[in-house]
């Protein structure tokens, strides 16, 4: 992928961190802002539908089969298999996207992470941890009544994910949700000055300020 204006982030963490919710509360804090154009990238996944959740909107929903078949015509720009069921996330999407300099948020898995950073190294990596065993035993027990066994294994898959924390760029403890919401925004922020975005989005200042020919060295 050639060099975008907008930034690719990646957001994962176990299930239980919070994630979701952050990255919800981000994009609604700045909906109406022209200047912090972002958007979540949809998924496809095998995986059915939870109620609430609609086609197209929290993911798109497909068949193994279809799926099988979108990772032939390379269709994925990463894609994974997670509790036994396929994630991927379209590459047409988020070209086109980052091409019109909106910032795109990934909440995909370790393995997904992964690939995405082969890919384009410049993509922003943000692993959200939960503050405590404890308080993420809680809220893996999402119905207050799941057997020993459910959270347990919840648990086991949450460490797995967990294990993968320092191959992110960034780390944010989920404790206090303000906070975390703000350290985000802190990281959003601070990937959006970088030297090579700040080249694309502000040449003609540039150019202005060294002369065409000292700003295209
Ligand atoms: P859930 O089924 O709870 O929505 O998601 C399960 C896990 O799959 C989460 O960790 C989520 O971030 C991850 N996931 C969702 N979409 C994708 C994707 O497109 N690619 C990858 N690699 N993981 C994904």
């Amino acid at each position: 992928m050639a060099s975008q204006l907008g930034n690719l982030f990646i957001l994962a963490a176990p299930s239980g961190a919070g994630k979701s919710s952050l990255i919800k509360a981000l994009l609604e804090k700045h909906e109406d802002a022209a200047d912090f154009p972002m958007e979540v990238s949809v998924s496809h996944t095998t995986r059915k539908p939870r109620p609430g959740e609609e086609d197209g909107v929290h993911y798109h929903f497909v068949s193994r089969e279809q799926f099988e078949k979108l990772i032939e015509q390379g269709v994925f720009f990463e894609w994974a298999e997670v509790f036994d069921n396929y994630y991927g996330t379209s590459r047409v999407t988020i070209e086109q996207t980052l091409h019109r300099g909106i910032d795109v948020f990934l909440d995909i898995d370790w393995q997904g992470a992964r690939q995405v950073k082969k890919l384009l190294p410049d993509a922003c990596g943000v692993f959200i941890l939960p503050p405590s065993t404890q308080v993420l035993k809680e809220r893996l027990n999402r119905r207050g009544q799941d057997s020993d066994d459910v959270i347990a294994s919840r648990m086991r898959e949450a460490v797995s994910e967990m294990s993968h924390y320092d191959e992110f760029d960034y780390v944010l403890v989920n404790d206090d949700f303000s906070v975390a919401l703000s350290d985000l925004e802190a990281v959003v922020r601070a990937q959006r000055q970088r030297t090579a975005k700040q080249q694309m989005r502000h040449l003609d200042l540039i150019k202005d300020l060294l002369g065409d020919q000292n700003a295209d060295r």
